[in-house]
């Protein structure tokens, strides 16, 4: 299967997809694309079990950390207690493949709505956005919780800390 690269445009971009047995999250797909012109390369998880409601934490310190991969559900809600931060699935119901870094991303977007939405908060909103300017480039230690009562979400490190079943909305 060949399709035209996003980069140098040659079509030469072959996606490979593979099953994986994940620690603590199952099976899971790994969609890998590469470009055998340029080099380009692009992978995504998908979860293939439903699972237990899951509570997953992830403390990220340091540059190598913000490459960890999160896996959120539609029905997930993540917290990051440190900037006061919440993505719930009322407000956004969006599942993304991801990773800490992508995932600060989001959250900068949130801010900047945030921002315009509510000048009132505005100190606190810029010094929240200055720590997480700190946070992307691995100074700040960051603290990801993921609830997720369908069970399909994942933080993919040995260090975070998986929790099934035993979930109650805080
Ligand atoms: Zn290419």
């Amino acid at each position: 299967m060949r399709e035209k690269c996003p980069v140098c445009g040659n079509d030469t971009l072959e996606t490979n997809i593979r099953e994986e047995d994940v620690q603590y999250f199952g099976r899971m797909l790994i969609m890998s694309t590469f470009c055998t012109s340029c080099g380009y390369r692009h992978n995504d998880v998908i979860l293939v079990d439903q699972k237990d409601p899951v509570k997953i934490t992830f403390v990220a310190s340091g540059e190598e950390d913000l490459k960890v991969r999160v896996i959120r559900s539609s029905y997930a809600s993540i917290r990051i207690p440190e900037i006061g931060v919440s993505i719930d699935p009322v407000t956004s119901g969006e599942s993304f493949v991801s990773n800490v870094e992508g995932l600060l991303f989001r959250v900068i977007n949130i801010m900047s709505q945030l921002l315009r939405d509510s000048p009132e908060n505005r100190e606190e909103i810029l010094e929240r956005l200055k720590m997480i300017g700190r946070m992307r480039n691995g100074l700040e230690r960051i603290t990801i919780i993921i609830e997720d009562p369908t069970g399909n979400s994942a933080i993919v490190s040995e260090r975070a800390r998986v929790e099934r079943g035993k979930f109650n909305t805080r």
